[in-house]
Parts: C-alpha cells; sequence; structure tokens
C-alpha cells in the first residue's frame, strides 16, 4: 500500500492529508494553525474523519509544525511510517511561466518557488516556507510542488495578454496566469466521467465558487479563458475580495492617499462580500437578504450579475458549452444561488430543474431539466485528492 502525504500551507498554517494511492481513501486529515503566535494548535482526524487528537501548544515554525504532526500521527495509532508515505504532494500557488507541470523539489525548484514571491506576495512565501520545513522534517521521500496555475498553461495568448506595453508587461511578468486550476482540472475530469463522455470531446464552463472564485472555460480537457489574472484578485466577487476593478479606480484611490499596503488590505481582505454585506460568508449573507437586509441584497445582485458575466462570456468564447459545472462551497452547497445563476437562460439552452437543484448532496449530479440542451451538474471538488493523484504519476514514473 502506498499513500501520499498533501499539503497545503501558508504563512501561518499547514493542513494536510493523507491519501492512499488508487483507492483515493483519506486515511488522515488535519490543521496546524496560528504558526509563530503565542498559542498554536492541532487538529488531527483518522480515516473516520473524527478528531483523534487536538493539542495547544506554541509552535515557533512550520518545522515544529511538521513534528507535531508526525506526533500526533503516532499518537492516534498510526504513524506516518505505518501508512507508507511514499511521497510529499505540496500545493504551490504561482507557478509563474516556468513551472507549468508537477515537479519535483530540489534546492533549485524551492528557491525559484520564493523567486516567483514577488507575483504571490500572499501565498508563495508561504508555500516555500512550509516546502523548506517539510523537506527537513521529511527526507528520503520526493517531494513535489504541484501549482495551482498549471492547468492553465494552454491559455492562448488572447486570454492570457493584457493590453499593455509589452515591453512593461514581459519586464514584470504581468500577465494572466490564472488560479484554481487543480480544482478546474479535478472538476473538469469529474464532470466528463459523470456524463460518461471524454473530457476530449466536451466543452464546460466551471464555476468555482468558495471563499476564492473562479470561472474557466474549459475546451476539451484545456483551459482556453479564466477569470483570475496575475493575481488571484481578478474576476468574480469572492469572500474578502472585489474581483473586477476599475484600474483608475486604484489610480483615483492613490491620488487620495492611499498606498500600496492600504490598497492590498482593501482590495484582498475588506471587500467582496464582507465589505458589501459585512460577512465573507454566503450563509450569512443570504439569511440577511432572506430578513430584508439591503446591503445583503445588494451584494447578492452584484455577486449573481459577475457570475453571469463571465458565463455568458465564456458560453460566447467556446461557441456553446456541453455542461456548465458548480463546484466549491458556496456552488456544491447554495441552491438558491444556482438558480439565480442559471434564471431566464433558456435562450442558450440552458434550463434547471428546480427539485433536483434542491437536493443536497454530496456526489456529483444534474441539476438541469431533461429537456435542456446543456448539462448543469454539481461536482464537488477534491483538490487533495488530485495533488495526490499528480504527484504520484510524477514519482511513479
Ligand atoms: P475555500 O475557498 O476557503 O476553500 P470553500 O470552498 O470551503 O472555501 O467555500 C467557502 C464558502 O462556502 C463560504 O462562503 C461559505 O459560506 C460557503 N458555504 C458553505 N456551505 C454553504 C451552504 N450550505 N450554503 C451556502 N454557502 C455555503
Amino acid at each position: 500500500m502506498s499513500a501520499i502525504l498533501v499539503v497545503n500551507a501558508g504563512s501561518s498554517s499547514i493542513k494536510y492529508q493523507v491519501i492512499e494511492v488508487g483507492s483515493e481513501r483519506r486515511l488522515a486529515s488535519g490543521l496546524v494553525e496560528r504558526i509563530g503566535e503565542p498559542l498554536g494548535r492541532l487538529i488531527h482526524r483518522g480515516e473516520s474523519g473524527s478528531i483523534s487528537v487536538e493539542t495547544e501548544q506554541a509552535i515557533g515554525d512550520h518545522l515544529e509544525g511538521f513534528a507535531l504532526l508526525a506526533q500526533a500521527f503516532a499518537e492516534a495509532g498510526r504513524s506516518l511510517e505505518s501508512l507508507g508515505i511514499a511521497a510529499v504532494g505540496h500545493r504551490v500557488v504561482q507557478g509563474g511561466s516556468e513551472f507549468v507541470e508537477p515537479t519535483v523539489i530540489d534546492d533549485r525548484v524551492a528557491a525559484r518557488i520564493l523567486g516567483l514571491a514577488e507575483l504571490a506576495p500572499l501565498h508563495n512565501p508561504g508555500n516555500h516556507q512550509a516546502i523548506a520545513a517539510a523537506r527537513t522534517a521529511f527526507p528520503g521521500i520526493p517531494h513535489v510542488a504541484v501549482f495551482d496555475t498549471a492547468f492553465h498553461r494552454t491559455l492562448p495568448p488572447a486570454a492570457r495578454t493584457y493590453a499593455l506595453d509589452p515591453a512593461v508587461a514581459a519586464e514584470h511578468g504581468v500577465r494572466r496566469y490564472g488560479f484554481h486550476g487543480i480544482s478546474h482540472e479535478v472538476v473538469s475530469r469529474r464532470a466528463a466521467a459523470f456524463l460518461g463522455r471524454p473530457v476530449h470531446q466536451l466543452k464546460q464552463v466551471v464555476l468555482h465558487l468558495g471563499n476564492g472564485a473562479s470561472v474557466c472555460a474549459v475546451d476539451r480537457g484545456r483551459s482556453v479563458a479564466t477569470s483570475m489574472g496575475l493575481t488571484p484578485l481578478e474576476g468574480l466577487v469572492m469572500g474578502t475580495r472585489s474581483g473586477d476593478i476599475d484600474a483608475g479606480a486604484l489610480l483615483h484611490l492613490m491620488r487620495a492617499g492611499y498606498d500600496e499596503n492600504r490598497l492590498d488590505r482593501l482590495l484582498n481582505t475588506r471587500s467582496g462580500l464582507l465589505g458589501l454585506a459585512g460577512s465573507n460568508d454566503m450563509r450569512d449573507v443570504r439569511a440577511a437578504a432572506d430578513r430584508g437586509d439591503a446591503a445583503a441584497v445588494l451584494a447578492l445582485d452584484v455577486y449573481v450579475q459577475r457570475i453571469r458575466h463571465y458565463l455568458g462570456g465564456y458560453l460566447a468564447l467556446l461557441g456553446g458549452a456541453d455542461a456548465i459545472v458548480f463546484t466549491a462551497g458556496v456552488g456544491e452547497n447554495s441552491a438558491p444561488l444556482r438558480a439565480e445563476v442559471c434564471a431566464d437562460l433558456e435562450w442558450f439552452g440552458i434550463r434547471i430543474d428546480a427539485a433536483r437543484n434542491a437536493v443536497a448532496s454530496g456526489e456529483a449530479r444534474a441539476i438541469s431539466a431533461d429537456d435542456s440542451r446543456v448539462s448543469v451538474l454539481v461536482v464537488p471538488t477534491d483538490e487533495e485528492a488530485e495533488i495526490a493523484r499528480q504527484t504520484w504519476v510524477l514519482v511513479s514514473g
């Protein structure tokens, strides 16, 4: 038996799962958080999903975090050694133009991931810290970087180019990279499997609607357009991020005295649903809107309009689609949101069935009416399983 340890780490947290190769069974999962703060915490779950170890103590850095995690596996009675870990798969947010495939990490690759921090200052430094610590904590097995940008390597020039002076764009790496690629890839493949058709015969629009959110036009298994750009800030309205905004508005705010840190905080952490309605949790926003809260109603209207704007655009780019696929926290769980996104699209051949849409389930399912030309699906994302799969493909040669 072989398994992959999947690590999704930020500057102060390590999320992890152990996934068995082949069966994709989740043998364990957990979270180390508040690394570097006075009181850190680890929560470890066994195969059943119930908590088997919970610890609160100071966790100075990522290396201590990995030591604590290894100890939790042992305490839970299934040490990492006994699980047959064949490799560690690391999620890395930004691969730039350089990393377009999963890559075995050596010193040079680790340094380049840190080098790409310029393009992803909120993500790559934390990813790099965790990679360095994990390589020290678990030597002797391959560590693989799986990039959130890589699926978008197939973006054609028209989709990845901003209309800027090409010399400036080239000097500073300013182009559309796209993110959520691990999710868009696994979801589009699972949607095809659900439909019983090869992915290379299908045109899909995948709506990944979580705390972060993006749309991807997937043409026969290849990303051909996506709503996130140079950074994960562009595109849809998100939990705390604005999505699309006139670049001129930033100049306007800068002239009014905003510097880059203040703009960064405004756009990345205080905008989106949180900024408009006071909460980044879609459930709260929906409940407030149902009570008649005007700010929440407007937030939902802006959120839905933005999605429909991209959906319509991508249907035009693809020349029609076989499937529209909802995924991630909001996409998988909010039936009202799905209904609003798909309302009045009969002209496009899109009609959902209210009863099917209302069913709550953790399984892939169709919510379109029988006479809908386009299949509308809900397909749970599983980025960890996809990271494990890509890691295994690479290390098993
Ligand atoms: P992340 O991007 O952090 O992985 P998720 O994919 O878990 O985020 O999505 C989180 C979002 O999903 C939150 O806004 C949350 O409100 C929303 N969500 C979760 N469950 C529901 C639900 N039952 N109805 C509506 N929204 C939900």
